[in-house]
């Protein structure tokens, strides 16, 4: 059996990222300066960096509840408190953690609870829950929530949506002044847009390196290393991250490490992650020798479109472009693009129970993918973060079969 890749030595830059990151956040929020703006993972960051505000995006929260499997625990708490168990488990873990007092930031970093915000600053571009998850926290502390209510299944992105949503950015600008005590600086907008594009730039590489065969990483090193492009964007410090970790996929490269040792079979992630199964998933499919080289999700942070020269309408671009603004037929025709790239034969789509926003699986794709692409489909039943909604075992079946079925189609 050929050797296991050795580990990634960047992780040790990134953690040490975070860290500042959630350490600088916390002591923002207890010194009140700079204050704490709270974002969705696709809003406009760049808006509120340059405003001079501490950026927290609580969905990363919600994957870290997910990932060290608290979420399970803290859902209950929320449902409880009147959050139904079927929307999104990003909002009732956050919440019921929140509720219950406790958040993995204690475990990690000695960190207390979530900074609290000062203003929280929604874009519905990805679905309505971020907007009813931040109104909690908006009655909770009698903070100003404000945002962006986004068009939503776009086929082409015309200029009219592209004007619209310029004009709800600039309509944010007043609450943002006075929250934050700063003037809004259209050079300062214009230099974080330039950061984000330089940070997109690096992370779009990242993840087209894994078109090499055999891979240098996967999906799951992925949603790893990913942390960066969703926290720091707009910021120096992810490029700089970026460059660290390109050099030493080069070398992968270079040196013909593959993260998964003999190779066989190249698969495409659909949907979200099961954030407290990664370990678990990941063992598996190395193990049949199937590397998942591709994924829409950690593709979601590519924002092709920021331009510093015109930053209002390149932001609403970016924004708008996103795979999960879109409607079934762009989507099709991008995962079209990328499994052709990528050398990919088949598609898993995780059907996560609570974020029907990222399943797509339930209008038919798999299917048409299958009849017109010629690509061996699978359908994971699960959820990013509730693992009562996730079955070991069936997985672990499910995926033995599908890679079962890859190798006789292959023979
Ligand atoms: S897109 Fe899905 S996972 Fe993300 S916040 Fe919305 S419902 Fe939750």
């Amino acid at each position: 059996m050929p050797d296991a890749p050795p580990p990634i030595k960047a992780t040790k830059k990134m953690k040490e990222l975070m860290a500042g990151h959630f350490l600088g956040l916390d002591q923002a929020a207890r010194e009140g300066r700079p204050k704490v703006a709270w974002c969705t993972s696709v809003g406009p960051a760049e808006l509120l960096h340059a405003m001079g505000f501490a950026v927290y995006y609580p969905e990363n929260h919600g994957a870290l509840l997910g990932a060290t499997r608290m979420a399970t625990e803290v859902i209950p708490t929320a449902n409880a408190a009147g959050y139904s168990p079927d929307i999104c488990s990003y909002l009732t873990a956050d919440v019921g953690a929140f509720l219950k007092g406790v958040t993995p930031l204690t475990q990690a970093y000695g960190i207390a609870t979530v900074p609290k915000a000062d203003v929280l600053v929604f874009n519905t571009n990805q679905c309505r829950d971020v907007e009813d998850w931040f109104a909690f926290y908006a009655r909770h502390w009698n903070v100003p929530i404000v945002g962006v209510r986004s068009h939503r299944g776009l086929g082409e992105v015309k200029s009219h949506h592209v004007a619209d949503v310029v004009a709800q950015f600039k309509d944010l600008i007043p609450t943002l002044e006075r929250v934050s005590g700063n003037k809004f600086d259209l050079d300062r907008l214009r230099e974080t847009v330039r950061l984000s594009k330089e940070c997109t730039l690096r992370w779009r590489r990242v993840l087209e390196l894994a078109s090499r065969t055999p891979s240098p990483m996967t999906f799951f090193d992925h949603t790893i290393h990913m942390a960066p492009a969703v926290v720091l964007r707009g910021l120096p410090e992810a490029v700089e991250y970026y460059d660290l970790l390109l050099a030493e996929m080069d070398q992968r490269i270079a040196d013909g490490v593959a993260a998964v040792p003999g190779e066989r079979h190249r698969l495409y992630w659909e949907g979200m992650p099961v954030w407290g199964r990664l370990r678990m998933l990941s063992d598996l499919l190395s193990e049949a020798k199937a590397a998942v080289v591709a994924s829409t999700y950690c593709n979601s942070w590519i924002f092709d479109a920021f331009d510093e020269r015109d930053p209002f309408e390149s932001m609403a671009r970016a924004y708008l472009e996103l795979f999960i603004v879109r409607d079934d037929e762009y989507k099709e025709r991008y995962i079209h693009q990328w499994v052709e790239r990528f050398g990919v034969k088949g598609v898993i789509f995780h059907d996560a129970k609570t974020c029907p926003n990222n399943s797509n699986n339930r209008y038919a794709m798999p299917q048409r993918l299958a009849r017109n692409l010629g690509l061996s489909t699978l359908v994971l039943n699960g959820d990013l973060n509730d693992l009562r909604l996730f079955s070991d075992e069936q997985a672990k079946t499910n995926l033995e079969a599908f890679v079962e079925q890859m190798e006789e189609l292959a023979a």
